[in-house]
């Protein structure tokens, strides 16, 4: 089984209130091969909800309310989830504060990019999960 994200399979569960789908994630869940997630969402952060950047080890909003805690726990629920079905693999949404894989918006809100993964990238990867962009399937 792959977990996806949950916006890469046409769910509206973006910061914006919309979706980014990609239409081979889209088959894969069709196909009863893939599991959509969202880790900000199950976090409990709202839908439509203002985005945030990861500075240093801290998630933050552009007008400073820390939002760590929400997307560690969101990262953790998402994980449990990859394991109970027990994915292998997760095609995430790049540039993510969550989902990213490889690169990262610096924390400044200009939209400078810098290696690194987003909360839950991390997290799969460091549970032994393989993590792709939508960029890269
Ligand atoms: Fe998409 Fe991941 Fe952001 Fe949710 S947390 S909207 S799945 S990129």
């Amino acid at each position: 089984m792959i977990i996806v994200s949950g916006c890469l399979a046409d769910i509206k569960c973006r910061y914006d209130g919309e979706a980014k789908p990609c239409e081979k994630v889209i088959r894969l869940v069709a196909e009863g091969k893939a599991i959509p997630v969202c880790p900000e969402q199950l976090g409990g952060l709202t839908t439509p909800r203002k985005p945030g950047e990861i500075k240093g080890d801290k998630v933050m909003r552009k007008d400073g309310v820390d939002i760590t805690e929400e997307f560690k726990r969101g990262a953790q629920e998402a994980l449990k989830i990859a394991k109970q079905v027990r994915a292998r693999t997760a095609i995430l949404k790049a540039r993510s504060p969550s989902c990213s894989c490889g690169k990262i918006y610096d924390g400044s809100f200009s939209g400078t990019l810098i290696d690194g993964n987003g909360v839950f990238a991390e997290l799969c990867k460091k549970n032994g999960i393989e993590v792709k962009t939508e960029d890269e399937v």
